[in-house]
């Protein structure tokens, strides 16, 4: 795919944006857009972030710094992939936020991290509302003691929740999952305080039923990028 190709598709998704948000009577400014750039080259991240595009979603933080290197503009990172606890130390004050934090034990260890380097990490929690066993996320019943203990660390500032529903055939098959999020959401604030203000949901393929159920952000990469060889995590 060229640049230019590239480009038109990025103003295509941003105008899907503005309209799925619209359409439910938000404000399009209320959906931030995270390019999920895993398997993009440096010099197409570039052009994007010239575009406009302020967040970049890597899914290896080895990939993540080889790339950052290469940047001309400003731009912010977030780990939208697994992250493993031996990289931890290195992912910390790297990425502007994890988006991907599933366990307490990895709520510790980024907490500990943060603590070495003086910085506040800002997280948000992957929730796995399928019960897919395929997929990483906590389980719903175990989000409110997660929040209790994950709250005690003070070193990480947890700000908002993601989820990857399942790939179905029929986007309007992952509303409820979408919904499912925000309601989760509302639950933990009426119960635990500090508001999650980030709801991380929706991909290229279904985006939009996320914004109509509330997301703040959505990470998009297929839908700018057309699909790379590396398949995408499910
Ligand atoms: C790859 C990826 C995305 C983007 O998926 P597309 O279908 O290519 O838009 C979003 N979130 C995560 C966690 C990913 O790994």
């Amino acid at each position: 795919m060229t640049e230019r190709e590239i480009l038109q598709n990025l103003k295509r998704v941003r105008e899907r944006i503005a309209a799925a948000a619209t359409r439910v009577g938000r404000e399009p400014r209320g959906v931030t857009l995270v390019a999920a750039t895993k398997g993009v080259p440096p010099a197409t991240i570039n052009a994007i972030v010239a575009a406009g595009v302020g967040i970049i979603g890597e899914n290896r933080l080895q990939e993540a710094r080889r790339k950052a290197a290469h940047m001309e503009g400003k731009c912010s990172w977030h780990m939208i992939g697994h992250l493993q606890t031996n990289k931890v130390k290195d992912a910390v004050g790297f990425f502007d936020l994890i988006q991907s934090v599933d366990s307490l034990r990895l709520a510790v260890e980024i907490d500990q991290a943060a603590e070495k380097r003086r910085i506040r990490q800002k997280i948000l929690v992957e929730i796995n509302l399928s019960g897919e066993k395929t997929k990483y996320g906590l389980a719903r019943v175990d989000v409110f003691s997660f929040m209790r203990e994950a709250r005690r660390l003070e070193n990480i500032e947890i700000v908002g929740l993601l989820t990857i529903p399942p790939l179905v055939e029929d986007t309007e098959w992952t509303r409820p999952f979408f919904r499912g999020l925000r309601q989760l959401a509302l639950e933990i604030d009426g119960k635990e305080g500090a508001p999650l203000k980030i709801l991380s949901m929706g991909m290229s393929s279904d985006f939009e039923v996320a914004i109509e159920e509330g997301a703040t952000m959505v990470r998009v990469g297929t839908a700018i990028f057309g699909s790379r060889s590396r398949s995408r995590e499910r």
